[in-house]
């Protein structure tokens, strides 16, 4: 670790309080970005295989000049009239199924969660809320809760309740998963039910993102929803990983798991890198949201936000980054299946579109988790100039999720930088 590095990381630890997330085991310090490539502070390039929240690229020059047009014509609070929210919202509703066509912008994913659980509560009148044990929706009070691995002070509240999360390597026969999942659920509406919560919702992402998105079948969670809508409660689908396009196949990961979530929340790419989350549903959810809570959000929605959200969905609708997605994701975990074939440590490659990557185990017929390796290669991968990371259940599935404009090109830099990593890398415990 470079002096500098050390010093920032121990002025963030004086100013900002101890254990702050960093990724790798030496920190990238980053002072520039463009497209899909961002340079540290020693003027070095990385390939940014790993962040969703640059979209449509690091700065790109449409998303930064609408900023700069509105921040410098007016900003202010949402509680005056202004177009270009009511014009995105037109826009971003457009990309969905009818009857989900109306939205609540907000600043943050976590802000757009907790005012999800708020409709389901508005709507149904309970307050059970299923979630999967291996999820994460956020760090609002209500939303930190949903998340298993950071339990709160005095124990995770007596109305949420967790199925295990999917896991299709390790559970192969498609049917019988999908009706595990399904008896996981009810029996959770059951125990909600006894401990006299009620049902108001099943929230997941729809592509199971952090969990490590698992393969699974358009259809694959009918029996789930099925068992909720039947006790009564809705479904919400947390976007802030698969939407807008990322997937390839559909603009968002609801429509490819083939579900009709009754409520939509969004962050992360939604503006570019400006702080923009959201909500959709439909009216009469909103209706009864709004009518039983007041809700005002100062900053949600402003006009800058409104602008750069604008701008980034239709860069992304205008320069066919969908499609880009889909091809570039497919030739990439073609390369990445290529390689399963050297190296014994690719135990899956799974994926679509621009989200994908390869679970990384110690021996294949075993399936055993390669936990500690796939942090390795992910520093290695780091240490050669490819930024990507990890995640799962087991934290050993390599994750992959660039800047949507990613090329072939850049793909095939990616796949020969794993395959020198993984060749040089012992594969160990
Ligand atoms: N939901 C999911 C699935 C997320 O991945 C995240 C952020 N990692 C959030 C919600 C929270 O978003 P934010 O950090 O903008 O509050």
């Amino acid at each position: 670790m470079t002096p500098e590095v050390q010093a920032l990381l121990d002025r963030r630890a004086r100013l900002l309080g101890p254990n702050l997330p960093t990724f790798y085991d030496e920190p990238v310090h980053l002072v520039r970005g463009q497209g899909v490539h961002l340079w540290d502070a020693e003027g070095r390039r990385y390939l940014d295989c790993y962040n969703n929240v640059p979209h449509v690229g690091h700065c790109h020059p449409r998303v930064v000049e609408a900023i700069a047009d509105q921040a410098a014509t007016l900003n202010t609070h949402t509680r005056y009239l202004h177009e270009t929210l009511l014009d995105y919202v037109e826009a971003l509703t457009a990309t969905f199924a009818a009857p989900l066509d109306t939205a609540i912008l907000t600043c943050t994913g976590s802000e757009a969660n907790d005012i999800a659980l708020r409709m389901a509560q508005a709507v149904t009148g309970h307050t059970g809320v299923i979630a999967t044990d291996h999820t994460y929706h956020g760090n609002t009070m209500a939303v930190s809760q949903l998340s298993r691995t950071n339990p709160p002070p005095g124990g995770t509240w007596d109305s949420l309740a967790f199925v295990p999360a999917p896991d299709s390597y390790r559970q192969p026969d498609a049917a019988a998963h999908a009706a595990g999942f399904a008896q996981a659920v009810q029996d959770r509406i059951d125990a909600l039910a006894e401990r006299g919560h009620g049902l108001s919702c099943l929230i997941l992402c729809p592509y199971f993102a952090n969990e490590g998105f698992p393969a699974l079948e358009a259809g694959w969670l009918d029996p789930a929803i099925a068992a909720v809508r039947k006790a009564g409660g809705i479904v919400i689908a947390d976007e802030v990983q698969p939407g807008f396009g990322r997937l390839g196949t559909h603009f968002w990961g609801h429509q490819r798991a083939g579900i009709a979530p009754d409520v939509v929340t969004l962050g992360k790419p939604m503006a570019n890198g400006h702080p923009v989350g959201g909500v959709v549903t439909r009216p009469e959810i909103m209706a009864a949201f709004r009518e039983r809570f007041r809700y005002f959000n100062t900053f949600g929605g402003n006009p800058v936000s409104a602008a750069a959200a604008l701008a980034t969905l239709r860069v992304v609708q205008e320069d066919g980054l969908m499609e880009n997605a889909r091809i570039v994701g497919e030739h990439a975990r073609e390369g990445l299946r290529r390689l399963a074939e050297r190296h014994a440590s690719i135990g899956d490659v799974r994926g679509s579109g621009l989200f994908f990557g390869a679970e990384l185990v110690l021996d294949r017929a075993a399936r055993t988790p390669a936990t500690a390796f796939a942090r390795r290669v992910a520093n290695a991968m780091r240490d050669r100039g490819v930024l990507l990371n990890f995640l799962g259940i087991h934290y050993n599935v390599l994750k992959i999720r660039p800047p949507l404009p990613f090329s072939r090109g850049n793909a095939d830099e990616m796949l020969d930088t794993l395959d020198r990593v993984l060749t040089e890398t012992p594969l160990e415990p």
